[in-house]
């Protein structure tokens, strides 16, 4: 060890490399439920790519396990050290925006720029990054690295389709660039949409290219309670199909509803009677660069949510619409503050989750468990809380959950990633013919295996 040190300490100077009581408990878990906090034996933060690259250059020499690490909000464990032995490879010193081209449409961001930070720089430019996982101290090499998504992807799709290029460093050591400034090229395999989500597992990213939106002016929240969650669910492919291009398209059930609004204090002016009748929320936002059009889809929206069997539809004033979306953003930490054993956010087609829903009800009641939830119902993306403190009775509902929703013609998960949680799930369920290609890649990329060895595959 003490060797391994005065080699990356030659690196990136004495300073930024941690051991011992210098490494503080954050570098050891990130914000997964169930995953086993882990002790690195160095936590090496760099500075620029070429430390990078020379800190990979060392580990692979001695085979030593790399987690890289951005901000440690990820849901998997993927963030979590592999062994004791490992070493983190923090990007906090990674943090400037290099560029924010006006011209092109694009940012090209270190990995460790969080969304805030960038959402911040971007505003005065009137322009948007624009995906919004919930987490908003998230870095951007971590949203590429599990591909994440969040609340906007119903029209703006995930990071995947937001990325244009990438500057990624090889367990090797060697330094690639992919993509560019560019949105198209037929020039071999896409080694951009490989590494993105790969959780850490193929290459560690340097640099990201991101595509850039207008940013809308006008905002407007709609939210409608239903008498049930089917009609809730059901009532998304409509609106998606009704073609007023919702920016956010979420469900709440009633429990979730009522533990997120009681945490932050938020009465959104709902009348007790109309509570006890709904079971379930549906909130939709909008935006638009004019605000007679976004009143005029406002109204078309209000129509269509009675007309599809909501009790009543309520036009949220901009400030408790803002803070409904920041409750919602919190429903994994009410969750987490209520005893949840464990989460999943699988995804299904959206026409699906009427079906998917039925089906979690049922495995609930067989396994006598509570599962409750909310999500991203607009892109089939179901986020459950699963109650169930004995692990093998919550085993069997987990497993249920997954084979349910894989059968429906979805996966395991839509946007936390594998990591070190679900991966037993994801071995035991997933094509074994994909599994062994996935393994072929990650040996063509990481022959040694030292990249964040434990996550995703064995
Ligand atoms: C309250 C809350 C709400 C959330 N809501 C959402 C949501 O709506 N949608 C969503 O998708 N996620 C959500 N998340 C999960 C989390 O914010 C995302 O997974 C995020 O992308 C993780 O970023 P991070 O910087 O914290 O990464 P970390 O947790 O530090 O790391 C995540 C993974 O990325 C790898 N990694 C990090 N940096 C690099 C790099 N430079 N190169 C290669 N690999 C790297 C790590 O090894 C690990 O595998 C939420 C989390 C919380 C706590």
């Amino acid at each position: 060890m003490a060797d391994l040190a005065a080699r990356l300490s030659e690196i990136v100077t004495p300073e930024h490399v941690l051991t011992g009581d210098a490494i503080s408990d954050d570098y050891a878990h990130d914000e997964a439920l169930t995953a086993t906090p882990q002790v690195p034996a160095a936590v090496v933060r760099p500075g620029t790519t070429g430390e990078v690259s020379g800190v990979l250059r060392v580990a692979n020499e001695q085979r030593v396990p790399v987690t890289a690490r951005g901000n440690g909000t990820g849901l998997s464990g993927a963030a979590v050290p592999a062994t004791k032995g490992a070493i983190v490879v923090s990007f906090e010193r990674m943090n400037e925006i290099i560029e924010i081209d006006t011209e092109n449409h694009v940012a090209v961001v270190e990995p460790g720029v969080s969304l805030s930070q960038l959402d911040e720089a971007l505003a005065s430019h009137r322009l948007v990054y624009p995906v919004y996982p919930g987490e908003y101290s998230a870095s951007l090499g971590g949203n590429v690295a599990t591909n994440a998504g969040g609340m906007r992807a119903v029209k703006y799709g995930v990071t995947r389709h937001q990325v244009l290029g990438l500057e990624a460093v090889l367990a090797s050591g060697e330094v690639i660039r992919t993509g560019g400034k560019f949105v198209k090229a037929t020039t071999g395999y896409d080694l951009t949409q490989l590494i993105i989500g790969s959780e850490g597992s193929l290459a560690l990213v340097t640099e990201a290219v991101l595509k850039l939106y207008p940013r809308p002016e006008h905002q407007a929240t709609v939210m409608a309670p239903f008498p049930t969650l089917d009609e809730v669910t059901g009532a998304v492919p409509k609106i998606v199909a009704s073609g007023i291009g919702p920016l956010v398209l979420e469900y709440i059930d009633m429990l979730t509803m009522a533990a997120i609004t009681a945490h932050v204090g938020l009465d959104l002016g709902v009348p007790q009677e109309i509570r006890d009748r709904a079971l379930a929320y549906l909130v939709v936002m909008m935006e638009n660069a004019h605000a007679e059009r976004l009143d005029e889809d406002v109204q078309a929206l209000s129509e269509q949510l009675s007309e599809l069997g909501a009790i009543d539809v309520y036009v949220l004033p901009p400030q408790a619409a803002t803070q409904l979306v920041d409750a919602r953003e919190k429903a994994f930490w009410v969750a987490k503050a209520n005893g949840a054993d464990d989460i999943v956010d699988v995804v299904v087609p959206r026409a699906a989750v009427p079906e998917f829903m039925a089906k979690v009800s049922e495995l609930a009641q067989t396994h006598q468990s509570l599962v409750a939830g909310c999500g991203h119902a607009g892109d089939g993306n179901v986020h459950l809380s699963v109650f169930q403190a004995d692990p093998e009775q919550r085993y069997k509902v987990m497993r249920g959950l997954f084979e349910v929703g894989m059968s429906l013609g979805g996966a395991i998960s839509g946007e936390h990633g594998i990591g070190k949680e679900k991966k037993r799930y994801f071995l035991e369920l997933e094509n074994p013919v994909k599994v062994e290609l996935m393994r072929r890649i990650k040996q063509a990329f990481d022959p040694n295996g030292i990249l964040n060895p434990g996550t995703l595959l064995d």
